[in-house]
């Protein structure tokens, strides 16, 4: 099973001649605003769309009007409702009810409960070509299916892009995968990204774009490009991209957009900073073992593990193709006595063309548990497995804890290996169950767009329940910190792990007083009141510091509970940009060993840090504890030094307008 080949590729030139321009390159040069695509620095893009959903809405639209904007500034921007619709209390109906009225008023639209995954709506009723997409949810990439660059973001920086504002990003390379043959029957799209995580691991794709070409890219539809697009972001990428082509067009007449296609490709002598090549004919039905998504393995490796719970759904597969198939594969059958299986259609659309076609009775006749168009499960929004059970899931992550039952065991797979595991009651190899694949790809979707609301009259009143808080502001960056470190952690803290989800804690989202109290909860039950204790505070971590998701709770609540800084090994992308936007200062240690020195209870001395953050050296961090002191490098822009300095990019973007 060694399908890849990878390797370096040409630079720009070749021979002295300056060569064509890839897809990546193309979008990214029409949206330049400032910066060089020639350089490593900082590029500024202009964004056309935005989405936000309510997870992240809330504090999105909070901070819109806090920078005094009175009026969205993008070609489109959509807020969903789609991670917690539970209403348990008066919480969430407050929520939605603030964004409903929020979106009326500055000028968006509102896609309401029940309407369906942001990713998959904004897939079917608003993704262009050629556009640019920022949202605040790390799996907004989904929509790099359509040929868009599409990229996840912290609320606080897709609301200055709704206001018209640029969006920042480090000059990513450009990683091209060849794709060549067909993907053999019972092997989707799922098994391809499943495949490229097993070979880039979830840090494979940090600081790049990855682009898809090659002859096997015909052979996908717009929603299987999709699910590809979107675990794009458990390889750490930027964005995710395809070309635009016939099955782009083919998606868009189906969706009645024929007149939003615009042909898309890379030049022929385009060059690339790597290159990964994989063969479609060689792939299997795959699995990523718990707890991370890179832990991948043949499901056939697996044929004796027995499920306890089968959930199809998400952001990732819950199209209707992917319902199709395993309609296709239930059909007639029963679920096995031992499996609940669950179902969340990605969109109203999904949901009514397999209740309009009877695909939803074979699901409903064959045991299945229909849940909402949702994110559901996949946020820990209920349907927690049973203790030490194993659940199967068509989802994009599998961290420890995230399903909601601490020693649960989730794999990530395929919906055709998902449904052959539901029927059988073990890890199962769709391909053994004898039967033949034969699902097509419908040539009209079910439209009807009652569900969302355009933009309403700039007079609308927002509607402000007591779930609704002010905004913590973050102070000023001061010149000298004395800092105690309250808490030390490995490698891959997860956003989860510093500001978890699930269904208590999402409703409280815009009431940042409330959720911080669950900061680190996981890790250390007392955090929140031992940093309040301290008033100001650092912590120490290892790599890749909160990767997963671009929860800007994660970064907002420990700010609100006085974190000044976060010194680390490396951060993942977008939290680290969230860190900035919210004040707090990201530190890497220029001595990775210098971690193993510094302990819970020893306090840093910070000095001169006005200067330090605007020259590019190194810097000195005295300890308390009269050993040698810290070096540290910033590697912040001279735009995040300003944004800093100001505490905040809300601060920054205020006292610019
Ligand atoms: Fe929703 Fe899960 Fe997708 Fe996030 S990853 S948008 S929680 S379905």
């Amino acid at each position: 099973m060694f399908p890849l080949v990878f390797g370096k590729v040409n630079t720009k030139f070749k021979g002295g001649i300056i060569m064509g321009q890839n897809l990546t390159q193309k979008i990214l040069s029409s949206h330049l605003v400032s910066g060089s695509l020639d350089s490593g620095n900082e590029i500024a893009l202009r964004i056309d769309q935005t989405l936000t959903q309510d997870a992240t809405g809330t504090m999105a639209y909070l901070q819109f009007e806090a920078m005094n904007l009175s009026r969205v500034q993008t070609e489109c921007s959509v807020s969903y409702i789609d991670h917690n619709t539970l209403q348990t209390g008066f919480e969430n109906a407050d929520d939605h009810a603030f964004l409903q009225s929020a979106a009326a008023r500055f000028g968006a639209y509102f896609s309401r409960p029940g309407n369906g995954i942001c990713h998959q709506v904004h897939l079917e009723r608003f993704a262009k070509p050629g556009k640019t997409l920022l949202g605040s949810d790390s799996h907004t990439p989904t929509a790099g299916g359509m040929g868009m660059l599409a990229m996840g973001a912290g609320g606080l920086d897709v609301a200055v892009a709704m206001g018209g504002g640029a969006f920042y990003l480090p000059n990513p390379k450009v990683l091209r995968v060849w794709l060549t043959g067909q993907l053999p029957e019972w092997v989707s799209a799922k098994d391809i990204i499943l495949e490229i995580l097993r070979t880039l691991t979830v840090k494979g794709g940090v600081g790049k774009i990855i682009e898809y070409a090659g002859p096997g890219v015909k052979t996908l539809t717009v929603p299987e490009r999709s699910t590809i697009t979107n675990m794009g972001a458990e390889l750490g990428a930027s964005s995710s991209i395809f070309p635009s082509d016939e099955q782009t067009l083919r998606f868009l007449e189906a969706q009645g957009r024929a007149e939003d296609y615009v042909p898309l490709c890379a030049d022929e002598d385009a060059a690339y900073d790597e290159e990964l090549a994989i063969d479609l004919s060689t792939l299997v039905p795959l699995v990523a073992q718990p707890h991370s998504p890179d832990n991948v393995a043949p499901v056939s490796e697996h044929s004796t593990t027995q499920v306890h719970q089968v959930a199809i759904g998400s952001c990732t597969n819950s199209s209707y193709q992917d319902l199709m198939r395993v309609r296709q594969i239930l059909k007639g059958k029963h679920v096995h006595p031992g499996v609940s299986l669950v179902i969340s259609p990605g969109s109203r659309q999904v949901l009514s063309m397999l209740s309009s076609n009877g695909a939803l009775t074979d699901l409903l006749d064959s045991g299945a548990r229909l849940l909402e168009s949702t994110c559901g499960p996949c946020i820990g929004m209920g349907q927690s497995p049973v203790s030490k059970g194993v659940s199967v899931r068509t989802f994009n992550r599998n961290f420890l804890g995230r399903s909601g039952t601490q020693d649960a065991s989730v794999f990530l797979a395929s919906p055709e290996v998902a449904a052959a595991c539901a029927l059988t009651g073990f890890l199962t190899d769709p391909r053994t169950l004898g039967l033949s694949s034969n699902v097509g790809f419908p040539e009209r979707f079910r439209i009807d767009d009652s569900m969302i609301l355009p933009p309403g009259s700039p007079d609308t009143p927002i509607k402000r329940g007591p779930n609704i808080q002010p905004l913590p502001i973050a102070p000023a960056l001061d010149d000298s910190l004395d800092l105690p470190i309250i808490l030390k952690l490995g490698n891959n803290i997860t956003t989860d792990d510093i500001m978890p989800a699930g269904s208590k804690i999402l409703p409280l989202r815009s009431n940042i007083p409330a959720i911080s109290e669950f900061t680190f909860h996981k890790i250390d039950p007392q955090f929140a009141a031992k940093a309040k204790a301290q008033t100001q505070s650092v912590i120490i971590a290892g790599h890749n510091y909160g990767q997963g998701s671009s929860r800007e709770h994660a970064a907002l609540a420990p700010m609100y509970l006085g974190l000044r800084v976060v010194l680390a090994k490396s951060f993942a992308r977008i939290h680290r940009a969230n860190l900035i936007n919210f004040g707090i200062l990201p530190l890497t240690f220029v001595d990775e060993n210098d971690l193993d020195r510094l302990n819970v209870g020893t306090t840093l001395h910070l000095s001169g840090l006005h200067q330090a953050i605007q020259t590019s050296e190194p810097f000195a961090i005295a300890l308390d504890n009269d050993s040698a002191p810290v070096l540290v490098r910033h590697d912040l822009t001279e735009r995040q030094a300003k944004i800093l300095l100001a505490g905040g990019l809300l601060n920054s973007t205020r006292a610019s307008i």
